[in-house]
């Protein structure tokens, strides 16, 4: 019937950006649709860490923190180099500060300045130590009621000990080991076992963190504004008239159905990570789906595929927004080591034992440099994660706990072998996991020596305060350094996984897709993953993926509106 086929605004996808342009593209006045593929809404956005990259917000003004749009820009365009148009990084510089404004102000999305999370590229004219991430704070997902079985779950490794939910600033301070870490964890301990109402309804715990926060409020936002999401139902095709994309072509319970959008359509249906043919196409080899931290049967490519049909460019296809991480059996998805690499006294290796980064550099580079080494060596895919019995007593590491609270006699059985390896010496390590013996030991000849000074004379690992980040503040004389000298000792082995694809359709300042002369396909936008990055080949800061989606949902609903 026309009521259920008719829209202003249709809105493929349903992660953060997704949301935040339907909310938005509502509240200016028009009627709006989501239609999502999966059975379950959030996407990648959900089982993120919810971080937003925002320059210049006010948040940090508000705590005495300094920000300038100038210093922004400087850095971007130093941070990406020339890979993206100025024009867009200025409407994202311009929008950013805007949209979070707006949102908090209309919405129930709530973030906290993350102050000591530092910008990616600490070298890099115009970073700042802290205050340009955002860090969601907890959501009591209550009022959303059962709505929240539809949402994509928090993966384990974002909850503490698999369970509850935290905030990436808590979780920073359990990790470095900040003063009244304990106290923090043993309050979110008893706030979770304490909740009896919702322990006898199960394990999920009321307050939802990190992404699953965001997109659970942004879900409840679009609840009290009664916008239709439409679940299980997958955006197949564009409908074109006179050259505008006047509607989409779904698949809903089997059935195909053509639904119009009178004003435009804005694709945020993620990247093409989870199709492997498209992985092969585009993608540095070896490549493969299953190194993917994203969720699995989502994003496979579908707004790159119909754009590229209808005339769109495209751009940074080679590009993923790469994460090194390891496979654990019964786990939905890869595991990103964001952070583990870091802590003093795990290095990796090639398979000439052989360091080639800087293990505590940002994922995005990490993963960039195993492909790079492998181009050159041939054996840094897979890399091995290596260190010894200390190590294992005091940090997680991947899904293993720190021994302290889960020693190996605790850790599933099944994971010896296939997530973790372990010896008595570091020759036999070597050779159980086919690494070069006197490669390995004159690695870990050096790092050890490298630890007491305090110098990682061939990466300068800890050198700034965002290898630091991560550090133990325990640790003398470098935080990110310690010697690797007591049995046994472990390997782990990963691969340059992803948390989603970079490159898609190009688009200008508006967030339309645009043709290769640059004119824009009229009726169509696209954010996120579905478009390629304003951030070019880089990364410049946490929460510089759903930051821009959710800022160019923002541009895309405000143009539709202002063009109406
Ligand atoms: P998604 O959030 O994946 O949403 C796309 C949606 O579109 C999905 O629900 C999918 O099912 C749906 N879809 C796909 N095809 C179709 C179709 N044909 N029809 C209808 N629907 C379709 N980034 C940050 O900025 N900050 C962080 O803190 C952060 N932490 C991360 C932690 C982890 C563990 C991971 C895995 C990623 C993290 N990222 C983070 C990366 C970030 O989550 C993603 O890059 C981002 O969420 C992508 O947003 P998106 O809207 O493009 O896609």
């Amino acid at each position: 019937n026309d009521v259920e086929k008719n829209y202003d605004v249709i809105v493929v996808g349903s992660g953060a950006g997704a949301m935040t342009a339907a909310l938005f593209a509502a509240d200016q006045g028009n009627s709006v649709l989501i239609v999502e593929k999966t059975d379950k809404y959030g996407g990648t956005s959900a089982i993120s860490g919810g971080g937003i990259w925002i320059p210049n917000n006010d948040e940090f003004r508000a705590l005495g923190g300094k920000d300038s749009y100038e210093a922004a820009l400087t850095y971007i365009k130093a941070a990406s180099q020339g890979s993206v148009d100025e024009t867009r990084i200025r409407a994202y510089l311009d929008n950013a500060p805007k949209m979070l404004r707006e949102l908090q102000a209309n919405s129930r999305v709530k973030f906290a300045v993350a102050d000591k999370y530092p910008d990616y590229y600490q070298h890099l004219e115009g970073s700042l130590p802290g205050g340009r991430s955002m860090d969601p704070e907890l959501y009591d997902t209550t009022g959303l009621g059962d709505e929240m079985d539809n949402q994509q779950p928090a993966a384990g490794n974002a909850l503490l000990m698999g369970k509850m939910s935290w905030t990436a600033r808590q979780a920073h301070k359990a990790v470095s080991k900040e003063r009244g870490w304990m106290l923090m964890i043993i309050g979110l301990m008893l706030r979770y076992k304490l909740d009896f109402k919702q322990r006898k309804k199960g394990r999920r715990d009321r307050r939802a963190g990190l992404g699953a926060s965001l997109v659970a409020s942004l879900r409840h936002s679009l609840c009290d504004r009664n916008i239709p999401l439409w679940r299980g139902t997958e955006f197949t095709d564009f409908v074109i008239n006179n050259d505008k994309v006047t509607g989409i072509k779904v698949l809903r319970d089997g059935q195909e159905l053509t639904l119009n959008a009178r004003y435009g359509v804005i694709m945020g249906s993620g990247g093409f990570e989870q199709n492997q043919a498209l992985r092969e196409k585009y993608l540095p080899a070896p490549s493969q789906q299953s190194w993917s931290a994203t969720p699995k049967g989502g994003n496979t490519g579908a707004a790159l595929e119909a754009g590229q049909k209808l005339g769109a460019a495209t751009d940074l296809l080679d590009w993923c927004w790469w994460t090194p991480t390891l496979n654990v059996p019964k786990e939905r998805n890869a595991r990103g080591l964001f952070a583990e690499r870091a802590f003093p006294g795990a290095i990796v290796v090639d398979g000439a034992g052989q360091r080639f980064f800087n293990e505590a550099a940002p994922y995005l580079e990490f993963g960039d440099a195993m492909y790079r080494n492998h181009q050159k060596m041939g054996n840094s895919i897979p890399a091995w994660v290596v260190f010894d019995g200390h190590f294992r007593h005091e940090y997680a590491m991947g899904p293993l706990m720190p021994g302290k609270i889960m020693p190996d006699s605790r850790a599933p059985k099944a994971w010896l072998g296939s997530v973790y390896f372990k010896a008595d010496s570091l020759a036999e390590l070597a050779k159980l996991v086919n690494i070069d013996a006197d490669g390995l030991a004159q690695t870990v000849q050096k790092m050890n020596h490298y630890a007491a000074t305090g110098v990682d004379e061939d990466f300068d690992r800890g050198g700034n305060v965002f290898d630091r980040y991560y550090g133990d503040t325990k640790v003398k004389p470098n935080p990110c350094l310690a010697p690797l000298t007591k049995g046994p000792y472990y390997a782990l082995k990963i691969h340059p996984g992803d948390i989603g694809t970079k490159g898609g359709l190009l688009t200008n300042e508006y967030a339309q897709v645009v043709r290769p002369s640059g004119e824009p396909i009229a009726g169509l936008y696209a954010i996120g993953n579905s478009s390629s990055s304003v951030m070019g080949t880089s990364y410049p800061g946490a929460g510089a993926t759903i930051g821009p989606a959710m800022t160019f949902g923002y541009v895309a609903a405000n143009h539709i509106t202002a063009n109406r």
